[in-house]
C-alpha cells in the first residue's frame, strides 16, 4: 500500500528525535469526563495513540477533570471502553488531573510566593468587565498588589472553604495590557463547593483548565501535547506556567484542526441536549456520532481508524463530508461482513409445482471471496417469502425482479416463474403463485429462457422473525444550526423507521450484537443489544449498500 506522506506533527517529532531534543515521545489523550466521546475525539485518539505507536513512544489516557459539576464516573467508564474498542491501549494506569491536585496546589503557592499570583476580589462579572476587549486593554484588579503574606492567607482560606463561590479567585499576575486576552491575569483557581467524582469532598477550590493542563503534561513527562486550534491563543499561557514553575519537564503544545463533519454535530453540549431532550434514545443511539452510537450501529474500529487516517492532520479548518465516513464503513464491511438474507417487507410466494412435504438444503457461502467466513445452510420448501418490492404484476424491462409470466433466480436456489397473484379485498397483493423451473440449481434453465435477475428470499417453514430499524441522517442540513438557527430545527423527522415482521435466514439466530452482516441487496445490519429479546432479534441498519445521497 502507498504510504501517506508524513503530516506536520510527525515531521516535528521526527526532527525532535533526530536533533536529540527528546529521546522518546510521550503523548496523551485528555478527555474531560463530561460526556461520551464522539467522532471528533476519535481523530484525536488516533492521532495521539498513533504517534506513540509510530515512534515507539507512549500515550497516556488522562481524564481532565477540573469541572466537578459536570463530570461523572459513568463518563469515565464509557471513555475507557471507547478508547479500547477503537483498538488503542494507554500506557500504565489511567490518570486523572485530580490525582495532581496537591501538586497543582503547591505550584499555586509557589507562584504566590514569588509574587506572580494574587487573590482577586472581583466578582466574575466585574472581572469580565476589567478584562477589556480585543481593542481595549484590561484594567488591573484593585487587589492586584496584595502582599505575598496576605495572598497566602487568603488562598489558604479559600481552600479551607471560608469564602462562598464567586467571592474571590486566584489569578496569575501577568499583564492586563497584553494583546492576548488569555494573558490578562487569568484565573488559576476558583471556588466550587461541589463534590468531585474522584476526590470527593477533599477540595472546594479547583484549578482552571489552563493552570492544570500543561502542568499535568509536565508531571507525566508528556513531550508533545497536542490539542485543537482553539487553544492556539492559550499556548503563550501554557508556556508561561511551564517557565515560571519548578515543573519536572518542559512539554510543548501543538495544535491541529478539529474534525467537523457535515450533517453532524460534534459538540458534547449539543449531543447532551439531544439526549436530555429525548430526540434520541441515549448517547449510544445508533444515529449519534458518538463512538458508542457508531459501535451500536455496527461501524467497525478499523473503519473509524481508516477514516481518521484519510482525513489527515493539518492546521487548516475544514468540513469533511460525512459521505467519506460512510465510504470507509462500507468499504470495510464489504470486505469483512458475512452475507445473509433478510426479507424486510415479506410477501408470500407459493410454489405450486413443488411437493408439499419436500425439503432441500442449499449451501451458500458466508462471503463471496472469503472462505474463512464459512458457509450457511438454507432449507428450501414449497412456500417462501420475498420482498414486496421484488414483485410486480407487470413491469418494463428495467425491472429485473419477479413479474407475472417472467422468471427470476432465488439467490443460492432455483429459478422460479410467477403465474398469478392473489389480492385481498383492498386490492393489496398478499400472495404470489409461482413455479420452480427444474434443474436450475447452479445453472440456467434448459429451455434457454433466462431469469431477469436475482432476488433474496427466506423459507416459510424455517426463518427467524425479527424487527429492523432503518436509520437516516439525524440532520437534514449540512451545517445544523448555522445562520443563527437552533441546531434542533435541522433535525430530520424521518431519521428512524422501524420495520416489524421482517424475516431473516435462520443462521442469523447466532448473530452477536454490534457485528455487522451484509443482508444481501439491502445493506449492512447488526443486532441491537438493547432492543433484542430472546427469540426476537432487532437489527440496526448500519449503512446502505450504496450512497443513496449522492445524486
Ligand atoms: P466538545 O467541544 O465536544 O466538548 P472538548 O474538546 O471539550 O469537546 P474534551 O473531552 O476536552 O472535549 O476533548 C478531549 C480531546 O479531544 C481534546 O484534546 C480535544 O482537543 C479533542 N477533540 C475534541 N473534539 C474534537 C474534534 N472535533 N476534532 C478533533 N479533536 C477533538
Ligand atoms: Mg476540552
Ligand atoms: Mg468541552
Amino acid at each position: 500500500a502507498k504510504q501517506k506522506p508524513a503530516h506536520f506533527i510527525q515531521n516535528i517529532i521526527k526532527r525532535d528525535l533526530d536533533e536529540g531534543k527528546v529521546t522518546s515521545i510521550v503523548t496523551r489523550f485528555p478527555p474531560e469526563p463530561n460526556g461520551y466521546l464522539h467522532i471528533g475525539h476519535a481523530k484525536s485518539i488516533c492521532l495521539n495513540f498513533g504517534l506513540a505507536k509510530d515512534f515507539g513512544g507512549q500515550c497516556n489516557l488522562r481524564f481532565d477533570d477540573t469541572n466537578p459539576e459536570k463530570e461523572s464516573d459513568e463518563y469515565v467508564e464509557s471513555i475507557k471502553r471507547d478508547v479500547s474498542w477503537l483498538g488503542f491501549q494507554w500506557q500504565g494506569d489511567i490518570r486523572f488531573t485530580s490525582d495532581y491536585f496537591d501538586t497543582l496546589y503547591s505550584w499555586a503557592l509557589e507562584l504566590i510566593r514569588v509574587g506572580k499570583a494574587y487573590v482577586c476580589d472581583l466578582t466574575p462579572e466585574q472581572a469580565r468587565e476589567y478584562r477589556g476587549t480585543l481593542t481595549e486593554p484590561g484594567r488591573n484588579s484593585p487587589t492586584r498588589d496584595r502582599s505575598v503574606e496576605e495572598n497566602l492567607t487568603l488562598f489558604e482560606k479559600m481552600r479551607a472553604g471560608e469564602f462562598d463561590e464567586g467571592r474571590c479567585s486566584l489569578r496569575a499576575k501577568i499583564d492586563m495590557a497584553s494583546p492576548n486576552i488569555n494573558m490578562r491575569d487569568p484565573v488559576i483557581y476558583r471556588i466550587k463547593k461541589v463534590r468531585h467524582h474522584h476526590t470527593g469532598d477533599k477540595w472546594c477550590v479547583y484549578p482552571s483548565y489552563d493552570f492544570a493542563h500543561g502542568q499535568s503534561d509536565a508531571i507525566e513527562g508528556v513531550t508533545h501535547s497536542i490539542c485543537t486550534l482553539e487553544f492556539e491563543d492559550h499556548r503563550p499561557l501554557y508556556e508561561w506556567f511551564i517557565a515560571n514553575l519548578s515543573v519536572p519537564a518542559t512539554p510543548k503544545q501543538y495544535e491541529f484542526a478539529r474534525l467537523n463533519l457535515n450533517y453532524t454535530v460534534t459538540s458534547k453540549r449539543k449531543l447532551r441536549q439531544l439526549v436530555d431532550d429525548g430526540h434520541v434514545d441515549g448517547w449510544d443511539d445508533p444515529r449519534m456520532p458518538t463512538i458508542s452510537g457508531m459501535r451500536r450501529r455496527g461501524f467497525t474500529p478499523a473503519s473509524l481508524r481508516n477514516f481518521c487516517e484519510r482525513i489527515g492532520v493539518t492546521r487548516a479548518d475544514s468540513v469533511v463530508d460525512v459521505g467519506m465516513l460512510e465510504y470507509c464503513v462500507r468499504d470495510d464491511l464489504d470486505k469483512n461482513a458475512p452475507r445473509a438474507m433478510c426479507v424486510l417487507r415479506p410477501l408470500k410466494v407459493t410454489l405450486t409445482n413443488y411437493p408439499e412435504d419436500r425439503r432441500e438444503e442449499f449451501v451458500a457461502p458466508g462471503h463471496p471471496n472469503r472462505d474463512d467466513l464459512g458457509e450457511r445452510r438454507l432449507s428450501f420448501g414449497p412456500s417462501l417469502y420475498i420482498d414486496r418490492e421484488d414483485f410486480r404484476e407487470e413491469a418494463n424491462k428495467k425491472y429485473k425482479r419477479l413479474v407475472i409470466g417472467k422468471r427470476v433466480r432465488l439467490r443460492n436456489a432455483y429459478v422460479i416463474e410467477a403465474d398469478e397473484c392473489i389480492k385481498d379485498d383492498g386490492g393489496q397483493i398478499i400472495e404470489v403463485k409461482a413455479r420452480v423451473i427444474d434443474n436450475t440449481i447452479g445453472q440456467d434453465p434448459e429451455d434457454g429462457i433466462k431469469p431477469k435477475g436475482v432476488i433474496h428470499w427466506v423459507s416459510a417453514h424455517d426463518h427467524l422473525a425479527c424487527d429492523v430499524r432503518l436509520y437516516d441522517r439525524l440532520f437534514t442540513e449540512e451545517s445544523p444550526g448555522s445562520g443563527g438557527k437552533d441546531f434542533l430545527e435541522s433535525i430530520n423527522p424521518d431519521s428512524l423507521e422501524v420495520l416489524t415482521g421482517c424475516m431473516a435466514e435462520p443462521s442469523l439466530a447466532n448473530a452477536a450484537a454490534e457485528f455487522a452482516y451484509q443482508f444481501e441487496r439491502e445493506g449492512y445490519f447488526c443486532l441491537d443489544e438493547k432492543y433484542s429479546k430472546s427469540g426476537k432479534p432487532v437489527f440496526n441498519r448500519t449503512i446502505g449498500l450504496r450512497d443513496s445521497w449522492a445524486k
